[in-house]
């Protein structure tokens, strides 16, 4: 497994110099407003909706109350990063496979609803819900039938978070409602640590509308938090919840007009991912659905750039994607295309994930050793590209997983797509250099394609000053 990242904070430090959509957390109270001004508590938290104001000012949005007002950017910090923190539990009360005598002693001092779940060592695959009541320890066994939990055979549950939930809202028929999780040992709750950095949403702020999209682990959702647009992620696994907790924290930590922005989460029947909505969709249905007659190729060239520019961030910080391509990427209501999946790529990438390797787009180096790097993300995008100019083919036309991955080993390339610009497709060769030291690094395609860009089509400097405008504004 590739070296995973290690972060420094870096974001409350930083001048102020925010870009709408930024998250702040109110350092103190600011109750006497003067005209035009929000009125705000320490710990609320705003959200920055107009930076071309006052110097030292931001037209900001209040999360809870929605009002919309002045701030001076002296009185918050920017919403801090989460560290990457494998402590960080959604089930700080589950024990594992503990013995019922064990779980009692950790239940120590007795007091009512103090709880923790534990794997049943009798029946493996339920589990055991222990409770402390009148200074008894009870246990309920939770058994698992048809994918679902129960205590009851009367209310059933999806999966440990969801039942925890539950019974901690209510009494059902277990004899007290859950007050207080024993946590066990070395972890952290993931629910406290959110909640105290302002990543935690409010449910109940959140209105859920269509599904617009089907994730590998869930259903993606259109919805409105607070007045503004959202897409929400849904995943039940209480698993695979817990592994995408760890990818999420990442996202915290990255800000950048062309990778999709983390608003936050939601912990209910599992976890919900809210990032902002990019109502075009993904570029591959995108680019199949519109054609040729549609899109042009300065708009191509624009998407193409978009993708380097959040790449070139993801290189500056060391982060290597490993899932690059078309289908990750989104593009937004305005056409501007931004990176998604991007913290969530690495939950799976041990050696018996190997089947599930996006071999078309994977460099060589990677395929066979497992070495991932960012020059290895430059491979994945000189495929990106090719699809791009290709209006969303598949890659590899009619070629099988074992052909492509001996093929390319043995030197053979994809040819240009129709009509592909001769500097583009110059550009997706250098990325498929089949020494990782010989493809160029993000920041140098960055400048390429901007050469190219500016020989191939000369609009195109007002298309880039109008993205700069329309961007982060710093
Ligand atoms: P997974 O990575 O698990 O396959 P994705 O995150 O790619 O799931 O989401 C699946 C689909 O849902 C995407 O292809 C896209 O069409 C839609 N989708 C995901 N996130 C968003 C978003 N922020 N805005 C709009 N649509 C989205």
């Amino acid at each position: 497994r590739p070296a995973v990242l290690v972060w420094f904070g870096f974001s409350s430090s930083f001048p102020t110099c925010w870009a709408a959509g930024t998250q702040c957390v109110a350092k103190g109270d600011h109750r006497k407003p003067k005209p035009g001004e929000l009125v705000y508590h320490k710990g609320d938290i705003l959200t920055i909706v107009d930076t071309s104001t006052r110097k030292g000012y931001y037209k900001a949005r209040h999360n809870n109350t929605g009002e919309e007002g002045l701030i001076n950017s002296s009185g918050v910090r920017e919403r801090e990063a989460l560290r990457v923190d494998p402590s960080l539990s959604l089930m700080p009360w589950f024990h594992g496979k503990i013995s019922g005598p064990e779980a009692v002693s950790k239940l120590q001092p007795a007091e009512d609803g103090l709880f923790l779940v534990r794997e049943s060592i009798r029946h493996p695959g339920d589990y055991v819900l222990c409770v402390s009541v009148a200074g008894e320890v009870i246990h309920y066994r939770v058994i698992y039938q048809d994918n679902k939990l129960t205590i009851d055979n009367a209310q059933y549950f999806y999966n440990l978070i969801d039942m925890i939930e539950f019974y901690s809202n209510n009494k059902g028929s277990i004899a007290t409602t859950l007050l207080k999780p024993k946590q066990k040992h070395g972890t952290k709750s993931a629910e406290l640590e959110l909640s105290k950095t302002g990543w935690l949403l409010d449910i109940t702020k959140l209105t859920l509308g269509k599904n617009i999209g089907e994730g590998e682990f869930g259903a993606v959702y259109e919805g409105e938090y607070m007045g503004q647009r959202v897409a929400v992620k849904t995943i039940k696994c209480d698993v695979t919840a817990q592994a995408f907790l760890q990818e999420t924290t990442v996202m915290t930590k990255l800000q950048h007009k062309n990778l999709v922005r983390l608003l936050g989460v939601i912990l209910h029947k599992g976890l919900h991912i809210v990032t902002e909505l990019m109502s075009k969709g993904n570029l591959v249905n995108f680019l199949r659905t519109r054609g040729r007659s549609v899109v042009n190729s300065d708009q191509l060239l624009r998407f193409a750039l978009d993708v380097c520019d959040g790449m070139e961030y993801l290189e500056s910080k060391k982060l290597v994607h490993r899932d690059l391509a078309a289908r990750n990427v989104l593009l937004s209501d305005d056409n501007v295309a931004k990176i998604s999946d991007f913290g969530l790529t690495k939950v799976d990438s041990k050696a018996s994930d190997n089947a599930k390797l996006p071999v078309k787009w994977t460099a060589p180096e990677a395929l066979k050793k497992e070495k991932f790097s960012t020059k290895s993300d430059v491979w994945s995008y000189g495929v990106l590209l090719w699809e791009i100019f290709s209006y969303g083919r598949q890659p590899y036309p009619k070629m099988s997983l074992n052909e492509v991955k001996e093929r390319v080993e043995g030197g053979y390339r994809m040819e240009a797509p129709e009509d592909c610009p001769p500097g583009v497709y110059a550009l997706m060769r250098i990325c498929w250099e089949q020494d990782p030291r010989r493809r160029p690094a993000f920041h140098k395609l960055r400048e390429k394609l901007e050469r190219d860009m500016g020989k191939l089509s000369p609009r195109h400097e007002s298309l880039r000053q109008d993205g700069i405008r329309s961007g982060s504004g710093c």
